[in-house]
């Protein structure tokens, strides 16, 4: 946005129809375009001493010619002329590549400026771009475009420098002074000329930083708005209940519950009332308490007379969620049904005629809940657990089962703030980011291979002392080449290793029944040892375990481990998580670092984020994760937040319908067809 009436590329001299084809290509139709096409990176042509680069560094020096040039032929395309250039008293062999004209170009005794990569073993140059004299240090940054087609990097320069001549008088503000004033930023007619020609590092540093605010502000102005109108337009269920009777239900829970808990319980309590449809994300680390807020939800939409789902990715989290809530709802009255791909044919009939005649108040299940047939008689909260792990599809599937209910989406993947911002703009957020009381952190270690009997000696002393343990294996799969632990192996291993205990076994192999089978004697301590795949990633909770030993954990993200080691922790026992990997990269290295350095899951998943980069982050490309040009949401997270909370303040203040400084903005968000200029009020 440059206030530039949208002029096509060609009115820019020297463009003609050949040429604007070819911008078109690059998707540069308008002047605006070509303005806001920011070059990637600078060539930077500061004269620098030979012993301030390092090696293979590119950069460039200058010297006086001391020999007179020879050149090379290889076969009948190739050369190399090489001359020697004398530069603060260091001699260097400059080597032009292929360009055996330079050998007519330059004599000895010339001033010579030359940029390349220096090697500083043999002091050699090797040189891409070279001027006859001296140069001054400034103007030294040169930008560099991607280019396609045609068009080269010089050309782009060229247009860009006539464009600004004809037209940057026009350019006008988007941005209110308000905000220029605030933080310092340079006016956009400013910005648009030191970004393509920065006098200096200083004016293209702050040029970068409007460039950035202004782009995540905007970005934000129509997240913000579209979340407000969303709101507004979300006519939902106003749940009436009696609080007295939430409290008296909350006293009989077995704990107290911490502050997080009573606040995020307060924050989804007033959406359930309000006259808008709830649309909220709970965040909490593994083990925070997640679960209880949830049936005290649910609770209170049986109060007001509403049904509730519960949905979870996995057949052990429905069946243990089930157990769990049954315990904490069944004596306040409510009835509640278990519904998952191996509930039988018969069973599942009923459980559908009783939700639809509303026998059941509360159903917890798989995928199997968003399948035909099941259907509510007045559905009136949805949640899902764990919910980056099911589809947009599915959870609006579920949704659609009711008419407008309240959701909730509960993950312990916790979501890096920076990119929760820019994901999750359109929903409400709920953070639980304190633990239990009593809850003592976790210790993790990094073992090496070798120290595997070590590491064994280890648990055996926990489950003397009465206490289980997890042993994770990371595949199901076995593959000859990749040297995987076998699950299966290292269970025979282990059942030699440990007699006297019972060593369970659990994959993805086994029916649904032999798995809650093996769940169920863990849960019960009949077994102390469970040898696992990743089955029990999500959500189980066995606060007697107190260890987790992970094989092979190089093979797993930060993420994953974080979610493996929360199996333990949860009771009053110290617990402990052991990570038996021999990684090879760096990142895998650092990865096993940073486990053992923190036990939170948001500084983390913030590690995580830059050590794989957000594209990464979230396995592919989401839709709702922004493209920007050249702001970054993990470099620039703290712009982000900035610019977050200044539109989340606009769009709800009275100023931003009416002052002159912030029409620019309303003009664009009519624009983006976030707001109906009608609809104004
Ligand atoms: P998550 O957030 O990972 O889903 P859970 O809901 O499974 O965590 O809770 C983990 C464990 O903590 C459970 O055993 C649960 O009963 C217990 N718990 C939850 N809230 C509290 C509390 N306020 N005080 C003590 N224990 C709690
Ligand atoms: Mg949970």
């Amino acid at each position: 946005m440059t206030g530039l009436p949208s002029l096509p590329v060609s009115k820019v001299k020297g463009i003609g129809e050949e040429k604007e084809k070819e911008l078109n290509a690059l998707h540069i139709h308008s002047v605006n375009d070509l303005l806001e096409y920011y070059p990637y990176r600078y060539e930077d042509y500061v004269v620098k001493d030979v012993t301030e680069l390092e090696h293979d560094e590119r950069g460039t020096i200058q010297g006086v010619v001391q020999s007179e040039p020879s050149v090379q032929y290889f076969g009948r395309k190739k050369s190399r002329v090489t001359v020697r250039v004398l530069t603060n008293g260091v001699l260097v062999k400059a080597v032009f590549f292929n360009r055996p004209f330079v050998k007519q170009q330059i004599k000895n005794g010339d001033e010579l400026t030359i940029t390349g990569k220096i090697d500083k073993n043999r002091l050699q140059m090797t040189v891409q771009d070279y001027k006859k004299g001296s140069q001054a240090s400034d103007a030294s940054l040169e930008p560099v475009y991607s280019v396609g087609g045609k068009v080269t990097v010089k050309q782009l320069r060229g247009f860009i420098r006539t464009a600004y001549r004809q037209f940057g008088d026009l350019i006008e503000d988007n941005l209110p002074p308000l905000f220029l004033d605030r933080y310092k930023l340079p006016s956009k007619k400013n910005t648009l000329f030191h970004i393509h020609h920065p006098k200096d590092r200083e004016a293209l540093k702050h040029a970068r930083r409007r460039i950035i605010y202004e782009e995540f502000l905007l970005f934000q102005l129509k997240m913000q708005m579209f979340k407000r109108i969303q709101r507004m337009a979300r006519e939902g269920i106003v749940h009436t209940f009696e609080q007295k009777e939430v409290d008296e239900f909350i006293n009989k829970l077995p704990f107290p519950l911490t502050g997080a808990q009573n606040r995020v319980t307060a924050e989804i309590l007033e959406d359930l009332q309000s006259p808008y449809s709830m649309n909220r994300l709970l965040q909490g680390d593994v083990g925070s308490g997640k679960t209880v807020v949830a049936a005290i939800a649910m609770f209170t939409a049986f109060l007001s007379g509403y049904q509730s789902a519960l949905m979870v990715p996995t057949e052990i989290l429905a069946e243990q969620h089930y157990r769990s809530l049954q315990e904490l709802l069944e004596p306040a009255g409510l009835s509640i049904a278990l519904l998952t791909g191996s509930t039988k044919t018969k069973s599942r009939r009923e459980i559908n005629e009783a939700l639809k005649s509303k026998e059941i108040q509360i159903v917890i299940g798989t995928h199997a809940l968003i399948q035909e047939g099941v259907e509510f008689s007045s559905l009136g909260l949805v949640i899902t657990d764990e919910q980056h792990r099911f589809g947009v599809m599915q959870r609006r599937a579920l949704k659609e089962k009711g008419k407008t209910p309240d959701v909730l989406f509960m993950t312990a993947t916790p979501i890096p703030r920076t990119l929760a911002i820019s994901v999750y703009g359109d929903m409400d957020v709920s953070v639980i980011d304190e633990m239990p009381a009593g809850r003592k952190p976790i210790e993790t270690y990094w073992a090496k291979p070798h120290m595997l009997e070590r590491v064994l000696g280890f648990v055996q002393k926990e489950v003397d002392q009465g206490r289980q343990a997890y042993v994770i294996c990371p595949l199901i799969e076995e593959s000859d080449k990749l040297d995987v632990q076998n699950v299966i192996e290292v269970h025979g291993m282990l059942k030699d290793f440990y007699q006297g205990y019972e060593v369970g076994l659990l994959h993805g192999r086994l029916s649904n029944e032999e798995k809650e089978e093996v769940m169920a004697g863990f849960d019960r301590n009949e077994i102390q040892i469970l040898v696992s795949t990743t089955v029990v990633e999500v959500g189980v909770n066995v606060p007697n375990a107190t260890m987790m030993v992970i094989y092979d954990a190089e093979r797993f993200g930060l993420a994953q481990l974080h979610q493996l080691r929360g199996r333990v922790g949860r009771g009053e026992h110290q617990s402990y998580c052991i990570l038996i990997a021999d990684p090879k990269s760096e990142t895998g290295k650092e990865r096993m670092r940073i486990m053992t350095e923190t036990n939170d899951g948001f500084v983390l998943s913030e590690e995580d984020l830059k050590l794989r980069g957000p594209g990464d982050f979230f396995g592919q490309k989401q839709s709702g994760m922004p493209e920007f040009k050249m702001a970054d949401v993990v470099h620039d997270y703290r712009a982000l937040e900035v610019a977050r909370n200044d539109a989340a303040k606009l769009v709800n203040s009275n100023e931003f319908w009416k002052e002159e400084q912030f029409s620019p903005l309303r003009l664009f968000l009519e624009q983006e067809g976030v707001l109906d200029g009608e609809k104004l009020d």
